[in-house]
């Protein structure tokens, strides 16, 4: 019993001793962008305007260090992280990242890396989400029944009746402002389809969006704004050296539903496909959805990535994996509601 007593008040210890060390040891922050683009309809908030994304970085270079995730990730190599430094990134490669975040992050001389998805490079489409959300959205009435056969397992919609009340049918994703009831109906259907599509291989979803589109009348029409970036558009990002490019995986599919085959299909294909574009090494990887498993960290190690992100809340500091990088989620806040958030991020 003493003894057990004893180990107790040690593991105590320890453990106080690693949160007295996290607290008062030099921070920083790798902050996750997705769309800089106006809002319409964004069930996940990935939007930020680009008036909101002037004032971040405003922000970030008058009361911040921003650096880029190379130089964060080299100076946690050494144990010297500059206290406060913050690294911009975003993710899944949208073109709007170059045509309305790139003029912005030069005229406040802020680096951000860009972690794309490499399966959309030569298709110039949207992302499977956007085109959910397009198919859903676009038009003022739906057919009755959706029925769909995802892996052997039925399922069935009716747009009319779609519940309402789940966590996600609440203003998320409505900018705040009510767009009556049969867009909250859309947005819940929206959600219950995205649930099942989101752990589906891409052949499957890309069957499963088929037959949605089918069904609601046509394939949804590509926004500039939201399209996926091309290859000459990457070249185009890390023209200037202010931004850099990393994988994040070729077809967006939750790496940790997939078998190791495939996950390191998925990572190693990413990092050749934008060399091949780019022509240099590409050193940073980010998990899509932010998900892995411990399969996942060896493999991309294995493909010659030196770090990787996650999308778990968090700052960098010396003790943190450089294979899971916490990065803290950006919404479309203004300047004064991004500059509180900020604080609250380094304060944990
Ligand atoms: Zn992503």
């Amino acid at each position: 019993m003493v003894d057990i007593m004893r180990i107790r008040g040690i593991h105590r210890v320890q453990r106080m001793t690693r949160h007295l060390r996290r607290r008062f040891t030099p921070k920083a922050l790798i902050l996750l962008y997705h769309c800089i683009a106006e809002k319409e309809i964004d069930p996940w908030e990935l939007c930020v305007t680009e008036q909101h994304f002037a004032e971040h970085l405003e922000i970030l270079r008058k009361h911040a260090q921003p650096v880029s995730l190379a130089q964060l990730v080299e100076a946690h190599r050494t144990g010297k992280i500059p206290n406060g430094a913050v690294a911009v990134t975003f993710d899944d490669g949208y073109a709007n990242n170059l045509h309305n975040a790139k003029p912005l992050l030069e005229q406040f001389d802020v680096p951000a890396t860009v972690f794309t998805v490499t399966g959309y490079l030569e298709k110039r489409r949207e992302f499977w989400w956007d085109e959910l959300e397009r198919m859903l959205f676009r038009s003022d009435t739906l057919p009755e029944q959706l029925h769909l056969n995802l892996t052997g397992n039925d399922f069935e919609w009716n747009p009319r009746q779609s519940a309402v009340g789940e966590k996600e049918s609440s203003d998320q994703g409505l900018g705040g402002d009510s767009l009556g009831a049969q867009s909250r109906t859309r947005l819940s259907l929206y959600y219950s389809i995205w649930r099942q599509l989101q752990p589906l291989w891409e052949p499957l979803r890309q069957k499963a969006l088929d037959e949605i589109s089918s069904w609601a009348n046509g394939a949804p029409l590509i926004r500039d704004e939201r399209r996926t970036l091309l290859p000459e558009e990457l070249l185009a990002l890390e023209k200037g050296g202010l931004v850099e490019v990393g994988a994040h995986s070729v077809t967006h599919t939750l790496l940790s539903v997939l078998p190791p085959a495939v996950q390191r299909y998925e990572i190693h294909q990413s990092k050749k496909h934008i060399e091949k574009i780019l022509g240099h090494p590409v050193r940073g990887f980010a998990y899509p959805f932010g998900a892995y498993t411990n399969q996942t960290i060896p493999l991309v190690r294995e493909a010659g990535f030196t770090h990787a992100c996650s999308a778990d809340d968090g700052t960098v500091w010396r003790g943190s994996d450089c294979f899971q990088f916490p990065r803290c989620d950006v919404k479309d806040w203004d300047g004064d509601q991004f500059a509180k958030q900020l604080s609250r991020w380094f304060r944990n």
